[in-house]
């Protein structure tokens, strides 16, 4: 899974990859396979001792997931006891000298609280920031009283605007654009990008939206990345419908918009091909 011509990013993602007892291995045999860049997603607990098993050189970014600037909120949604945990392990990486971004991940329950952010990351002394928005699938995606994901509305009024402060602050922003103008382009990351979710059971997807479904587009057969015959997620991408991800209008209907003749208000853009900010200017990079 490495192609020496191009620059491979690899990232570790879980669950709570953690938990392995064997990730430094990984982590080193990753090194020095030459992958461009090594990053480990992770809750902040930093299990197994992780921090003492690798040294700074050896993974680029500890990303972790931090959903509130305080306890009431990341609690609320990371269950209790959850920030403490998270801000003591940042603090103890950042001290021995490993680099680490934020994941805040946007819905109804943490969206007021945003705007905190930036001051708080700079406090702590965190370089770079992910937004993401909340995917809901399956049943709790039809739940109208408890509903989590965010409107368009609400997604323009308030990130683009805290990811500008967070760039203000020398912080590096990065985040999907999510809603796109129907005179917007869109783009499938699987047609113009290279990315694989890779599965312990062997199964590689190319969308992460797919993961829950036996859609995979490739499959590790005796060591070696082989691709699946149809129908697979790759059928998929090639479909071009006036809602943009055909993926999102599967599994997460109610992202969608439509106007009184049915027609789409707007288009969801693809989650994987995000839009950045570099720190100190408030000009967009795709
Ligand atoms: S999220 Fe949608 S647009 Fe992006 S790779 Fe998956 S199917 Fe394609």
């Amino acid at each position: 899974m490495i192609d020496k011509e191009k620059e491979t990013n690899l990232i570790f993602i879980g669950g709570e990859p953690t938990l392995h007892p064997d990730l430094h291995l990984l982590i080193k045999a990753a090194r020095k396979m030459g992958y461009a860049s090594i990053t480990v997603d992770t809750n902040g607990f930093f299990f197994n001792h992780i921090l003492e098993k690798v040294m700074p050189g050896e993974v680029d970014y500890f990303s972790v997931g931090l959903d509130g600037s305080c306890k009431e909120i990341n609690d609320l949604i990371r269950g209790k006891g959850s920030y403490n945990k998270c801000v003591d392990g940042i603090k103890k990486a950042l001290s021995k000298g490993f680099n680490l971004s934020v994941i805040y991940t946007v819905s109804q329950l943490n969206i007021h609280d945003l705007k905190n952010m930036p001051s708080f990351l700079k406090r702590l002394g965190i370089r770079r920031f992910f937004i993401q928005v909340i995917g809901i699938r399956g049943r709790s995606a039809q739940d109208e009283k408890h509903k989590l994901q965010l409107t368009r509305k609400q997604w323009a009024a308030v990130v683009p605007k805290v990811a500008a402060r967070a760039a203000r602050f020398g912080i590096h922003v990065t985040y999907p654009t999510v809603f796109l103008d129907n005179s917007e382009r869109f783009e499938c990351a699987a047609v113009v990008a290279e990315n694989y979710f890779i599965f312990p059971n062997g199964r590689v997807y190319q969308c992460p939206l797919c993961e829950d479904f036996s859609l995979h587009s490739y499959v590790f057969v005796q060591n070696k990345l082989t691709p699946r015959p149809p129908i697979n997620e790759r059928q998929l991408f090639q479909l071009s419908i006036p809602e943009g991800c055909v993926m999102n209008k599967l599994i997460q209907p109610g992202n969608l918009g439509y106007d009184k003749q049915g027609r789409p208000k707007y288009k969801i853009a693809c989650c994987l091909l995000k839009q950045e900010i570099n720190p100190g200017t408030p000009q967009l990079i795709q």
